[in-house]
């Protein structure tokens, strides 16, 4: 055990997670790649559990970041504030919901509870939450008690009474094997099932990633949010798309990940975070005025539009619309999974290889064909020692994780997925 390590198991507490036997301390990193304490070199293929949107110590960001921090490095949402301003007007214009306006965090989590906030004042105190099963929305007490993938989800208290319905993950019972035009129906009847059997006046909005991240990068048949849509607005029900891991153009075809089920336009509510501040703590929530507007209440945000976070997402963004890293997303992501697809045919360990852009799901099992985390926690450790960072997550642990910084080259693309084959080659020969 590293002196470091000891220091960590002394201080924080046991249930923070921690990758690989002998945990990794990483000192720096350039473009797509970042070293460890000890000088080695990895390819990163996680990004920072996709906060590295375009690229470890990208220039633009680093000088940016240092200029406002020269500058003031703190002024609170209670003064004018110009990177803030200048920031919320883009992401509004990104957005696509008409009139937006962008309340800024510090997290994915804070955006999410703004998001449950606004969605229950809107809905005079209804107190119910639509959420899909297998799903994350974050870590504080009423983001945790909506979630829906119960190894994220430690409590089963909440202050919101949560309705889960399908449509997230199809899991291994009947909705696996439904071709998607019927996969899509039978969740609008089940979506269905549950409101009939609660108030639907007492249901605030239903809470939905267009991927879902943390539960091992499923993505839903396309249009699938917006059939809810209709039935949602049967009822006046608000949707809030949670885009922290989809956003800012990772999927490929599209900017937000809502936009694959647009049929009938944008949600009412859209949260985000991670890639935007290439590393800086930046989340927020964007709806339109009336939703926005309805608390009658005093808020501040104290580190909420920080302008040292602002500038680096200004900058950020500047360069990822500049670049067309969504296209290279689209480009470079399509390759990759091909490639992964072609390398591991042959290796039954791996189940499905799936995914979206630069949201790459590779889920593995047993020889019996179940779930297996155990395969997943050695290709973590085997990847590692090939010189390649993956993350993990899934229902069962069972999922590697791909998400690269957008602006990873061909070649690079090549090259990691020639190492997770060599170590998925290793775990075949262990686990069977
Ligand atoms: N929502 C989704 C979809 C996430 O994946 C995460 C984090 O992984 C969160 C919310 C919470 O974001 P944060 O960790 O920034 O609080």
């Amino acid at each position: 055990m590293t002196d470091l390590y000891a220091r960590h198991r002394a201080v924080l507490p046991e249930w923070l997670a921690l990758y690989y036997r002998d945990p990794l301390e990483l000192t720096h990193g350039e473009g797509r790649h970042v070293w460890d304490a000890e000088g080695r070199r990895y390819l990163d293929f996680f990004g920072g559990i996709l906060t590295t949107m375009t690229a470890h110590a990208l220039p633009e960001v680093t000088k940016a970041v240092a200029e406002q921090a020269g500058r003031i490095i703190h002024s609170s949402t209670l003064y004018l504030n110009r990177p803030m301003v200048e920031l919320a007007e883009r992401v509004a214009s990104l957005s696509g919901i008409p009139e937006a306006r962008v309340f800024f965090t510090t997290s994915g989590t804070e955006a999410n509870d703004a998001a449950l906030l606004l969605a229950t004042t809107y809905r005079k105190g209804a107190n119910q939450i639509l959420a899909l099963r297998n799903s994350y929305h974050g870590r504080s007490f009423s983001t945790v008690g909506i979630t829906g993938n119960s190894a994220w989800s430690p409590t089963g208290l909440s202050p919101l009474q949560t309705l889960y319905v399908h449509g997230g993950i199809r899991g291994r019972g009947p909705y696996e094997a439904l071709p998607d035009a019927e996969f899509i129906e039978a969740c609008v009847a089940d979506l269905r099932d549950v409101l009939a059997q609660t108030r639907a006046a007492s249901v605030a909005a239903l809470i939905a990633e267009p991927v879902q991240g943390v539960g091992g990068f499923t993505a839903p048949p396309d249009g699938l949010l917006a059939a809810f849509r209709e039935v949602l607005r049967e009822h006046g029900i608000l949707w809030i798309s949670d885009e922290v891991q989809t956003g800012w153009g990772r999927t490929g075809e599209h900017f937000w990940g809502w936009q694959a089920h647009a049929g009938n336009g944008p949600p009412d509510l859209l949260t985000f975070a991670k890639g935007i501040g290439n590393g800086m703590s930046i989340g927020g929530v964007v709806a339109g005025p009336e939703v926005m507007n309805c608390l009658d209440a005093n808020s501040i945000s104290t580190f909420g539009g920080s302008p040292v976070t602002m500038a680096a997402g200004l900058a950020n963004l500047a360069y990822l619309i500049e670049h067309d890293l969504q296209g290279n997303a689209r480009r470079v992501g399509g390759l990759l999974i091909e490639r992964l697809r072609a390398a591991t045919a042959g290796l039954p360990v791996v189940r499905e290889v799936r995914g979206r852009g630069l949201m790459i799901g590779v889920e593995l099992a047993e020889p019996d064909g179940s779930p297996s985390g155990r395969a997943a926690g050695l290709a973590l450790e085997y990847a590692r020692e090939e010189g390649l960072l993956v993350g993990k997550g899934g229902r069962e642990g069972n999922a590697l994780r791909i998400a690269p910084p957008l602006s990873l080259s061909i070649a690079e693309a090549e090259e990691g997925a020639e190492m997770l084959e060599a170590a998925l080659q290793r775990v075949q020969a262990e686990v069977s």
